[in-house]
This record gives C-alpha cells, structure tokens and sequence, in this order.
C-alpha cells in the first residue's frame, strides 16, 4: 500500500500516478487519485492495478490540475473493490481523504457519526476518519489542520494520511502514525509519499514525519509540523538526500 501527493505548478497526475507505481513494490489491492484543477475535486478509483487506473480514468474524469493525491490500498476493513478504494469523500464532498493504516475504534465513531446523520457509501475505516474530520471542523468551527488534529486524538490505530479541502485548495494536511510518511520539498512545490522514490526526480530535499507528527503543506508558505498529541511545533527536518 502507498500514497502519493503532489501540489505546486505542474500537472499532478503524472507525477502521482509515476510515484504509485513506484510503490507497488509494497503490495496493494486498489488505486485511486483525487485531482483538484483550480475549481472542481475530481475522483477516480478502482479494484486492480495502477495500470487499470490509467485505463479507465480518462474515461471517467479529466486528469488536469497541479494537486493531486493518489492510493495503492491493501484492504483491512471492507473488500477489495472500486468503491472501498481510496481517496474517500466526506460527506459534503469538499474533504477528501487517502489512508494507509488501520483505525481500530471505527466502530464506535462510526455509530456515533451515524447517529448525527452521516452516511456511508463504503465499509473502510477510512471513511469514517474523514467524516470524523468533517465533523469536528464544522462542530468546532476550526481549520481543516486543527480538526485533523483534534479527530486523529479520538483515534485508536495506526495511519498515514493526506487530506485534502477543496475550500482550502493551497494545501494538503498530512500524518504519520506507525505507517512511514515523507514530504519532498521543491522550488514552491511539494511532493507526499510513503518513501522518497516518488519524488527524487523532481527534490532531493526530503523531511520524514514522526509518528505522532502532522503537517500541513502550504503551496506558498511552506511546512508546518506539529506533535498531534501535545500540539507543540516541531522544526522541520530538511534532509538532503543522496540517491
Ligand atoms: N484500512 C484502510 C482500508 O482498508 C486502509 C488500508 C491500507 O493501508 O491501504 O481501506
């Protein structure tokens, strides 16, 4: 399993799609990408291989835009199929999630949502994560990186994760826990993977997420990395990698 983003100038779907088949080496069931072109958030996703991704998503949405994230999914909770694949929707279709991990308290947040008249299209943990976020930043009337924050410590699991707000198109929120996460840095773009293979074309310069760390990637203003638990700012890392 593995994820992939990608925000900046350049057209992000063939940097994610060339980084998911970077991660295959990983094993996964599914891919998925999510693709936001300057207005519309454009979802495409499926049972199989990157490359049956590729074959099936110019037929389904345009591939156009300079941010994107992108999923290879190894199946712990529902079957593997299209519609458990990854990225996953809130319920407002504005947030949209991609997860590797497992969200063991799924259950009783699920219930919980539930009850407050959420609904489920799929049977991953992952979905309800994203609606927990969705509902924590309309509840609490905060950003999209404090509510990241504030559902992940109501979490019991391990994840890594990239969100993304189509309301808030200039960054992605990133966290890391147990699954490995990394950011590439470049010249007013950034990249997200579960390794550096994605990006070491395009940056050298690497930061590694703790577990416990989340980070919201800003397209101008940069890197902001936090302990999720205390809350306290972390200096980001930069590692200049030399492969
Ligand atoms: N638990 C999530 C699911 O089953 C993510 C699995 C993964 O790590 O790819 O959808």
């Amino acid at each position: 399993c593995g994820i992939v983003g990608y925000i900046g100038k350049k057209e992000a779907y063939p940097i994610v799609i060339e980084g998911l088949k970077r991660l295959e080496y990983r094993g996964y069931d599914s891919a998925g990408i999510a693709l936001y072109d300057g207005s519309d958030l454009k979802l495409s996703k499926t049972k199989g291989k990157v490359a049956d991704l590729e074959d099936r998503i110019s037929s389904e949405i345009s591939t156009k835009g300079t941010v994107g994230i992108g999923h290879t999914r190894w199946a712990t909770h529902g079957v593997p199929n299209d519609v458990n694949s990854h990225p996953h929707y809130s319920n407002s279709g504005d947030l949209v999630i991609i997860h590797n991990g497992i969200i063991e308290n799924y259950e009783s947040i699920k219930k919980e949502l539930i009850k407050r008249g959420y609904t489920f299209k799929s049977d991953t943990d992952t979905e309800v994560l994203i609606n927990l976020i969705e509902d924590v930043k309309k509840n609490e009337d905060v950003k999209l990186g404090k509510a990241v924050q504030i559902a992940l410590n109501q979490v019991v699991g391990a994840y890594a994760i990239a969100v993304f707000d189509k309301k808030k198109p200039d960054e992605i929120v990133v966290a890391k826990l147990g699954s490995p996460l990394a950011i590439g840095v470049g010249e007013e773009e950034f990249f997200i993977a579960s390794d550096a293979s994605p990006f070491l074309e395009y940056t050298k310069k690497a930061i590694y997420l703790e577990d416990e760390e989340m980070a919201i990637v800003r397209l101008k203003k940069g890197v902001k990395i936090r302990k999720i638990k205390n809350d306290s700012l972390v200096d980001p890392y930069i590692q200049e990698l030399k492969i």
